[in-house]
């Protein structure tokens, strides 16, 4: 559709006027109107096309403007737009029960709203198992620097970006911290290998050192996204896993991001040949067209959960957890995701990217890139011997040049010193090859 500049202008002070928009720091621009989107594109109101190369928020994994999923969530809605949860209805059963055959049938699915609500209930649902299965104590939760889990104070509590979380201090009590593994800054000379063991030891300790009877869960992300495209050895992953099981500490997988194809598996975890206790997943899961998350327990821990003494339930609500419309678009999302193999497409388009981005390496404000599927990170430095970030103008003329020639792009990190210095590239997993392409022409 086609909007004149005063349309846009009207709209725009409207804008500035009523919407506080998410994170932004205050200035008198106002951001682009978005308009329509298509496969990979997004459109403005003044007609300007963008390569969304973030796919919305990391979200949008089946791409805009897919008529099936809105003529499910049509004809759901119709149907039935709403029964709580405390009820039942079948988009709610059938997705259940597809998300289990997607992992080993071994999860009971509890539904929310938002990542950081399915990350909510993870915590409590744990501190309440621990208590039922006789060890009370066990309320603290280990989580990476870097990492983040959400915004609710129990979620933002867990998170490891210290920026994120100054001035809403105190949050939730009982989370701890240890260092992510970040193997473009690892000590000079050592092997990936030996730094994931010392990494994982690390870990291993900070459960010792706090009574090992107190920690409940260690939650992580299978790779740190918004923290950096943090992509760990196996070793270490494996090595958490033990070392959990070993301490009876319970492992939490966020897969908020990771899921639903984005790293070319269909979940993450799944490149790492673990089975978490708890497994929180969202944005992908719809593609984002309707709002929904899951926190899927594994079955042994929702035995705990089934005396009838009035206090041993879970006893958690939300008011539009598991909506029967969201459930269809879910369920229909999957679908085509497995119909045209995009699983598949984002770890071959992961592969070509990370090839055809190399000569990148040549630039000397280019530190690293890396990735998994189409989760991409260039992380931007002053000089390649220091490794100090890039600076954040630098940063920023990237992405407004990016922008400028059709591409959104991500900017994220939180390293050590505070900047947010990695380029991040996220897009829908149904790119054309002419899409890929783009990306790569513009980025170069
Ligand atoms: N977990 C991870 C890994 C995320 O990236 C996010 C959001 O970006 C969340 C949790 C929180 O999800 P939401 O914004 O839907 O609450």
């Amino acid at each position: 559709m086609e909007r004149n500049d005063q349309f846009t202008h009207t709209l725009q002070q409207k804008d500035h006027e009523n919407i506080w928009h998410h994170m932004s720091i205050y200035n008198d621009k106002a951001p682009p109107i978005i308009e329509q989107g298509e496969g990979a594109w997004i459109t403005d109101s003044l007609g300007n096309r963008f390569l969304d190369g973030m796919s919305g928020l990391w979200a949008v994994n089946v791409g805009y403007g897919r008529e099936r999923l809105a003529k499910v969530a049509y004809e759901q809605l119709k149907k039935l737009c709403y029964a709580p949860l405390t009820q039942s209805h079948e988009p709610a059963i059938r997705l259940a029960e597809k998300i289990n055959s997607l992992l080993d049938d071994d999860y009971m699915m509890f539904y929310s709203n938002s990542g950081s609500d399915a990350n909510e209930v993870a915590f409590k649902l744990i501190r309440q198992y621990h208590q039922q299965n006789g060890e009370g104590n066990r309320y603290k939760i280990i989580a990476r620097y870097r990492g983040y889990h959400g915004s609710s104070l129990g979620a933002l509590a867990a998170t490891g970006q210290a920026l994120r979380k100054f001035k809403y201090e105190p949050l939730t009590p009982g989370f701890l911290h240890v260092a992510p593994p970040d193997h473009y800054r690892r000590p000079k000379g050592q092997s990936i290998e030996t730094y994931s063991l010392a990494l994982a030891r690390e870990m291993e300790e900070k459960i010792i050192w706090e009574q090992k009877e107190t920690i409940a869960a260690v939650i992580m992300e299978p790779l740190i996204t918004g923290g950096g495209v943090l992509i760990p050895h196996p070793t270490y992953v494996k090595e958490v896993e033990r070392i959990c099981r070993k301490h009876g500490v319970l492992l939490i997988m966020d897969e908020v991001i990771c899921g639903f194809g984005r790293t070319g598996k269909l979940f993450g975890h799944q490149h790492f040949d673990i089975r978490p206790d708890v497994i929180t997943m969202a944005k992908g899961l719809t593609s984002a067209y309707l709002p929904l998350s899951i926190t899927a327990i594994r079955k042994d821990i929702y035995e705990k959960f089934k005396e009838t003494d009035g206090y041993s339930h879970f006893r958690h609500i939300n008011t539009f957890g598991g909506n029967p419309a969201a459930c269809a678009v879910a369920l229909e999302n999957i679908k085509i995701m497995e119909e045209e193999g995009l699983v598949q497409r984002a770890r071959d388009l992961g592969i070509q990217f990370l090839h055809d981005l190399q000569d990148l390496l040549e630039l000397p404000f280019v530190g690293d890139i890396r990735g998994l599927g189409l989760l991409i990170g260039i992380e931007l430095v002053e000089d390649k011997q220091s490794q100090t970030p890039a600076k954040p103008e630098l940063i920023a003329k990237i992405m407004a040049d990016c922008q400028a020639n059709g591409l959104i792009v991500g900017r994220n990190g939180d390293t050590v010193e505070g900047f947010n210095n990695i380029i991040t590239l996220s897009p829908p997993l149904c790119c054309t090859d002419e899409d890929f392409e783009f990306m790569v022409a513009v980025l170069k």
